[in-house]
């Protein structure tokens, strides 16, 4: 067989393992439950530069452990003026996950994490500087489910940023 041929087989592959793992994802902070976020706050406006919240804020004290809500790859981990210190996860289903505000990192780009694995701690990094120590966190599909665009406020980019509180395996 030719070459090509036989890499395009693996990339399909690669691509319809990615998709068809099983996409449930557990609560990213250790012990939180969901009286921690507030269920109207995904796309809750006005919010700031961004327009609409797309996302949740998980409370929790400083310091409290962060856990990788699935098992992934880390695509990126630094600082960004808003998000402060932040983790982005590409997981099953060709989701990323962005953690935020984070007061410590524990993991490196590049690096595969398990479902679980402790990747670092909640705090107020970036624009939640002054505010409660909280987990900011999105889901954010990379195949766009164009059936979820909506009429509200930037409602097109619902066709990637998803509930993730819709998401966070029952029982939390
Ligand atoms: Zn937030």
């Amino acid at each position: 067989m030719k070459l090509t041929i036989r890499i395009s087989i693996v990339l399909m592959g690669v691509l319809l393992i990615g998709y068809l793992l099983p996409g449930a994802i557990v609560m990213p902070v250790k012990g939180a439950r969901s009286p921690d976020w507030n269920k109207a706050s995904f796309w809750y406006e006005p919010w700031g530069s961004s327009g609409v919240h797309k996302g949740i804020d998980i409370f929790a004290k400083k310091g409290t452990q962060i856990v990788s809500s699935t098992a992934g790859f880390v695509v990126y981990q630094g600082k960004l003026s808003k998000g402060g210190k932040v983790i982005l996860v590409l997981g099953a289903k060709w989701r990323l996950y962005y953690y935020a505000h984070l007061d410590s990192i524990t993991t490196e780009s590049f690096s595969f994490v398990e479902k679980n694995q402790v990747i670092g701690s909640v705090g107020n990094s970036g624009n939640a500087a002054g505010k409660p120590a909280h987990l900011h966190y999105s889901m954010i599909t990379m195949l766009p489910y164009v059936w979820k665009m909506t009429t509200q406020t930037q409602g097109w980019k619902k066709i990637f940023f998803l509930d993730p509180g819709k998401h966070i395996k029952q029982g939390y």
